[in-house]
């Protein structure tokens, strides 16, 4: 629409809202219109900022065999609206079976062992891949897949979903869907024969248990067929995306792995004392999973709330979009954090970047001290500091 035919069109939409004794209608081009007169969430405009962490492994499991999953939903912690997350543990021959979630898309971090997914798309595309320790995954809301533990060694991963209100247990699984068809149906379906079906699971299967899968994965039904974007990504075996003293980041959004547009994943590793200096995330909300050590997580909720838990092996924490928060590893060895954003593009801003950002007598006159004082602060943005500070 021309500016002139928009003039024109809200002129006229207001002369109509007008007569009809309505406000007249306001664009919303200003910026994102999400945040335009929305209600504030009781739970975060109380007097106190409410927990964010969760002992994820500690929580009990479903259990079958010897296969596991914990899951961190709004229903373990409340606070956690924009992002669910689980704990998976599969036995070698075990498969989490062929299903797909309606509400969120999937992205996962494998922590120990090997992996194998398929993946189908809208368009008919396959995707199989393997995936080592350090390796990501990612699955657009919606998409059919399955994963099975490769070898004859146990492992975990740690699924993000870009809604907290998703459960694991209330996915849609294939077993759930055929055992539940009645079989004609299923026959016309299918081209088979009813009894085809006869001795198929007639409730959800979730954790199936067979032989250990070939070393080298099978051409799928329909020959190969692959799709334009990858769901696979090599993320750990990559250099750091930045390296400081004390501390490292490894951050992968859809800028480099282009089919992960809703979720930015970041591993950061600081050595005992070290800080992920104080910032937000203007666009996202922050899942964190401790996969080593121990650290101190602080949040800032405006209004003089301040909260602050300490985490540790196993744990989940969780920032609110736009809250100021930091990690400290307060333990006395290394620890290794990963941490799962809701948008595809990551964006922060630093305190010491802010601050950098303004001239002396701008911050003279904020805190009501010398200007002289300011000129000690950074020039330039800290994000990871050693336990010495930054320059130090
Ligand atoms: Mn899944
Ligand atoms: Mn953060």
């Amino acid at each position: 629409m021309s500016d002139v035919n928009r003039r024109a069109f809200l002129a006229g939409t207001a002369g109509l809202a007008a007569a009809a004794g309505l406000i007249a209608p306001t664009t919303v081009e200003a910026g994102d219109p999400s945040f335009m007169n929305n209600v504030p969430d009781p739970l975060l405009s109380g007097k106190d900022l409410p927990t964010f962490k969760f002992a994820l492994e500690k929580s009990k499991p479903k259990v079958i065999g010897k296969s596991t999953a914990r899951e961190a939903t709004v229903e373990q912690l409340p606070i956690s609206k924009g992002i669910a997350g689980v704990s998976m543990g599969l036995e070698p021959g075990a498969m989490r079976e062929l299903h797909w979630h309606a509400t969120a898309a999937e992205w996962a971090f494998v922590d120990k062992g090997r992996v194998r997914t398929t993946v189908i798309d809208p368009q008919g595309h396959s995707e199989t891949n393997d995936f080592e320790p350090g390796d990501i995954w990612y699955f657009p809301r919606g998409h059919g897949h399955m994963l099975e533990c490769l070898g004859d060694k146990p492992c975990h991963f740690i699924l993000i979903f870009d809604n907290g209100y998703f459960s694991e247990f209330g996915t849609f699984s294939i077993t759930d869907w055929i055992g539940h068809t009645p079989k004609p149906l299923l026959a016309k379906n299918f081209g088979v024969p009813e009894e085809t079906f006869d001795g198929f699971p007639t409730k959800e299967v979730y954790f199936a248990r067979g032989a250990v899968p070939p070393e080298k994965a099978a051409t799928p039904l329909q020959g190969v067929k692959l799709p334009p974007e990858t769901h696979r990504y090599q993320f750990l075996t990559e250099q750091p995306h930045r390296v400081f003293k004390g501390g490292r980041e490894w951050r992968v959004d859809s800028t480099r792995f282009p089919i992960s547009k809703t979720i930015t994943g970041e591993v950061l590793d600081l050595d005992p004392g070290s800080l992920r200096e104080l910032h937000w995330h203007p666009t996202a909300d922050e899942w964190q999973y401790l996969l080593e050590g121990k650290v101190s997580v602080t949040l800032f909720g405006s209004g003089g709330r301040y909260r602050t838990e300490t985490l540790e092996k196993g744990d989940v924490g969780y920032i609110p979009q736009g809250y100021g928060h930091s990690i400290e590893n307060v333990g006395d060895k290394p620890c290794r954090v990963l941490i799962g954003l809701n948008i595809g593009v990551y964006e922060a801003i630093d305190l010491s970047q802010w601050i950098a950002g303004n001239p002396l007598d701008v911050l003279a006159t904020n805190f009501g001290k010398p200007a002289a004082l300011f000129e000690k602060f950074p020039k330039k943005d800290v994000f990871i500091t050693d336990k010495k500070g930054p320059g130090k």
